[in-house]
């Protein structure tokens, strides 16, 4: 029997980088196994180090709503490429870029490019302290933003699924600015503003790091009111649903304006790009305008910039591709009803737009609480069941499952198929 390429490389990963990884959850370490080394990818299809194909729902973790290797994308970025990668000067690209940003996403006015969303979300928070004058930050339980210090309490994605929510090394000064609120829940959220000594509400409008939990009716209104109630500033964390729920993101499809907005993931097509933007009030006290300080070397970088562009100028010149998740989504929602109703398993489906969840519980799952009820042990084999059936997931029940336009009906037949089959063996 030949050797797996996977194993040796994970092997050799291990001896030199820490887990064997460069972003926690990639090394399997709570469902156990050898993680795929992934060699390409083509549309919704992940080819590993050992030949292996996969169907993929990971997507890069959220930018790939276009599918792998995009034409359009690769042709901008060849083209890039081909004229130097980096100049640490302004270009028009870069300008393109932002005046796209602000015509899609309805609140912002102004944006700064950075590399990562967790650099676009500590970007963030700084300019709400800096424009407020308060020290303090609420977010979500179960809510990520990203690895920075601030956001470390509580957090939800890979330092939930590691344990790890609130990490060490983050000092107990940093962590008693941070006040964590249940998500959905508007009392809670009242009760910690009330002292009018928080900064910005940092919130995702759809969770998608505890898996998918939809804001319930109402509660993105209230936080807009409750907000301005208290002169504490709204940010809307959309790395994840920006251009994916809606092309505007999900103060699009809520119809609710933040003050200040973080996006990543899909604004770079595949490259790392993270931004920031909201009111050019805000955003003119970023440096050199005003003065708080933010500043990147690769920030803007010409490459990431062309991939962005293209990203973006193909979703706004294809409205349709919405349409199309839409009913993928719909398929799965129909299926799903039917594998319930037919075994009577507990489970709970979540969904907006192309970003959605599996909860292996009864459910409503409505907050953290209710999402990280499931059973460790029943989500490992439910993973790797999928995993032998050739389906691509997110190896933690905190993730979201996402849809892209490479998706077809027949991808989401299959998906179906290895689910009813996968449940089978996990109830
Ligand atoms: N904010 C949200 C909502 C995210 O989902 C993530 C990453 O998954 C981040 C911030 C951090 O982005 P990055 O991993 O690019 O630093």
């Amino acid at each position: 029997m030949t050797p797996s390429r996977n194993h040796t490389l994970f092997d050799q990963a291990r001896a030199v980088i820490p887990g064997g990884v460069n972003s926690p959850v990639r090394a399997f370490g709570k469902v156990g196994g050898t993680p795929p080394f992934i060699e390409s990818a083509s549309g919704a299809t992940l080819r590993d180090a050992d030949g292996r194909e996969y169907l993929d729902f990971v997507g890069s973790w959220g930018p790939m709503l276009l599918g792998h290797a995009h034409p359009a994308v690769i042709g901008a970025v060849v083209e890039a490429a081909q004229r130097g990668t980096s100049f640490g000067a302004p270009t028009e690209r870069e300008v393109g870029l932002a005046r796209r940003v602000v015509e899609m996403v309805p609140s912002i006015e102004k944006v700064r490019f950075v590399n990562s969303g967790t650099e676009a979300t500590m970007s963030a928070l700084r300019v709400a302290r800096a424009a407020t004058g308060r020290s303090g930050m609420l977010k979500y339980r179960g809510g990520y933003h990203g690895h920075a210090d601030a956001f470390l309490v509580e957090a939800g994605s890979g330092a939930a699924t590691l344990g790890v929510p609130d990490s060490p090394g983050v000092t107990p000064g940093t962590a008693a600015d941070t006040r964590t609120a249940e998500y959905n829940d508007l009392d809670d959220t009242r009760r910690l503003l009330d002292d009018g000594r928080v900064a910005c509400v940092f919130v995702e409008p759809v969770a998608g790091n505890m898996g998918c939990v939809p804001p319930a009716p109402g509660f993105l209104e209230g936080l807009r009111e409750l907000c301005d109630a208290t002169g504490t500033l709204l940010v809307f964390d959309e790395v994840m649903t920006g251009f994916r729920v809606a092309p505007g993101g999900a103060q699009e499809r809520f119809g609710v304006r933040p003050d200040l907005t973080t996006l990543g993931k899909i604004v770079g097509g595949g490259l790392p790009v993270g931004a920031f933007g909201g009111r050019t009030d805000l955003m003119d006290l970023v440096a050199p305008a005003g003065p708080v300080y933010q500043a990147g070397t690769l920030s803007g970088n010409p490459l990431a910039s062309a991939a962005g562009n293209a990203a973006l100028a193909f979703i706004a010149e294809h409205p349709e591709l919405y349409t199309h998740l839409e009913a993928l989504g719909g398929q799965l929602d129909d299926g799903i009803a039917r594998i319930r109703g037919t075994h009577g398993y507990p489970l709970t489906w979540n969904r907006v737009g192309s970003m959605a969840s599996l909860f292996l519980t009864e459910g409503p799952v409505t907050d953290w609480p209710s999402a990280s009820a499931g059973e460790a042990e029943r989500f490992t084999r439910f993973f790797h069941g999928m995993l032998a059936e050739g389906i691509y997931l997110a190896p933690s029940p905190y993730e979201a499952w996402f849809l892209s336009l490479a998706h077809t009906e027949s991808h989401m037949d299959r998906l179906l198929t290895a689910l009813e089959r996968t449940l089978a063996t996990v109830f």
